[in-house]
């Protein structure tokens, strides 16, 4: 007889003190009403609360930063949150290079802990972002043309599968587990509650740039910058962003690993189109680089609810193109975040094949994602609409999509996230969890027995 499975850890039913600060996530829009939270403090509460979920026919979401970008993913109406964000500990290894991290740390604090010992972890724009989450859907972020993605410096996990068993992957075992956290997205095969990841010296200085055009130049500045940015020196990582006509600017915020003096050459052709109205370019030291780089983003001050899409770039864009974002600019509310954002592609991302990790869309030149975002619940519908019926538009030019900025409105998004490792993934997904305990809106079905 099977024993009857309890909840350990912090527990927080509907109606308890705690629940509703439990239910915040960064995006208003993604909170729901769980029935109950479990905020793990070891991995047996991981256990024990996946047991008891399927005892009690509870759907599962596991959580860890709270950044989910869309609906239905790490909290459910009814289900149980399986948060990990108390699994925090960083152990580095010096010698062996590695590190290995609790899923419930945040990006920058993995950072902050590395950098202070003279280690590179990568990252991208927001600290407050889950390791728990940005891992297996890849990670991407500035140094990424150095270091790879987040993922691809991944060598080991520890997860809670769906009968409430820890497994562990590495290349020596359940290596089709490791390969498949490496992009496959969060949410699909267990709850992870350890991640080993290599890790490499970071440079004593680095040098960081910030540059800001007028809004009405963007067309130009978007141009130059995609036949400049994934062609130049794999140390200089570039984050474009353009922001609504209204009030908006066009902004480039970016990392070189090496000097002022050759990141000033390096950025030379960007630098010369149009009018910046500022520049900003410091050599500073590493530690101090990253903090340039990931400005506060506190959790539970976040109003802005939001619609994000994503893409890759093959080549630059076309007239039309130009003529969506255009479009997209001027109709985006103004007053509330909105735009496009641009990451250059290529270096260690590229050199990794296709097949090699769940992470598919190595060969582009470009990320793109664009977001419209509201304050009324009133006005959700219509900034939803804005940003799919843009990606309806811009779909000529691009290709994929990246599973961490998901957009529920891709119809058999399968193929869309994971392009040819689709099917891989769903044997991935029938091998460790073929009830499908862990899903949501789009996650990976089980493949079908033959
Ligand atoms: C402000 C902001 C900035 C961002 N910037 C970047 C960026 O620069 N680069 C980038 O690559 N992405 C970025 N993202 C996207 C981010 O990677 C995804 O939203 C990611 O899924 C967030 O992970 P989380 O743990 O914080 O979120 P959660 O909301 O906790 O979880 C998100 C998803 O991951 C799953 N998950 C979380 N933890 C676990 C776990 N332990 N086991 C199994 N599944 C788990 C959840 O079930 C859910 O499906 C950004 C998001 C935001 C909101």
């Amino acid at each position: 007889m099977t024993t009857k499975a309890k909840l350990t850890g912090r527990v927080i039913f509907r109606g308890d003190p705690g629940y509703e600060e439990a239910r915040k996530n960064w995006d208003p829009h993604t909170d729901r009403y769980p029935k109950v939270f479990v905020f793990a403090k070891r991995t047996a509460d991981v256990v024990n609360a996946i047991r008891w979920a399927r005892q009690n026919n509870v759907p599962i979401r596991p959580r860890g930063g709270r950044h989910a970008l869309e609906v239905n993913l790490s909290q459910v109406n009814g289900g149980l949150v399986i948060d990990v964000s108390n699994l925090n500990t960083i152990h580095l290894n010096k010698n062996k290079r590695t590190v290995v991290v609790g899923t419930g740390n945040r990006v920058g604090r993995i950072v902050n802990t590395l950098g202070r010992q003279g280690f590179i972890a990568p990252f991208g724009d927001s600290p407050s972002v889950g390791i728990g989450g940005i891992t297996p859907g890849g990670g991407i972020g500035p140094l990424q043309r150095t270091t790879g993605l987040i993922s691809d410096n991944l060598l080991a996990l520890e997860m809670v599968d769906a009968k409430g068993t820890v497994i562990r992957a590495s290349k020596k075992r359940n290596a089709d587990l490791l390969w498949a956290t490496r992009g496959g997205g969060g949410g699909n095969f267990g709850v992870y509650t350890k991640y080993k990841f290599k890790v490499r010296r970071a440079p004593v200085r680095a040098t960081v740039f910030q540059v800001t055009w007028p809004w009405e130049q963007f067309e130009k500045v978007v141009r130059r910058w995609q036949d400049w940015a994934p062609h130049t020196s794999t140390k200089l990582g570039s984050e474009l962003s353009v922001g609504p006509k209204k009030g908006g600017n066009v902004s480039m915020l970016g990392m070189y690993l090496g000097s002022k003096q050759e990141a000033l050459r390096l950025l030379q052709p960007i630098l010369s189109v149009g009018t910046p109205t500022q520049i900003t370019v410091r050599y500073l030291p590493y530690l101090k680089a990253t903090k340039f780089m990931l400005a506060p983003d506190p959790l539970l001050t976040q109003r802005f609810s939001n619609q994000f899409s994503s893409g890759f770039g093959k080549r630059p864009f076309p007239a039309r193109a130009y003529r969506v974002m255009r479009e997209f600019l001027e109709k985006a509310e103004g007053g509330t975040p909105a735009g496009f954002f641009f990451l250059n592609w290529g270096g260690a991302i590229s050199r990794i094949a296709p097949r090699a990790t769940a992470f598919y869309w190595r060969k582009a030149q470009y990320y793109v994602e664009w977001n419209s975002s509201w304050v009324k619940p009133s006005h959700a519908a219509r900034n939803i609409a804005l940003a799919r019926n843009t990606r309806k538009k811009l779909q000529p030019y691009i290709i994929g999509s990246y599973i961490n900025v998901p957009d529920q409105g891709i119809k058999c998004s399968g193929p869309v996230y994971y392009g040819k490792n689709y099917s891989r993934l769903r044997k991935v997904k029938a091998k460790y969890d073929p009830g499908n305990v862990f899903n949501n809106p789009q996650s990976i079905p089980p493949a079908k027995k033959r």
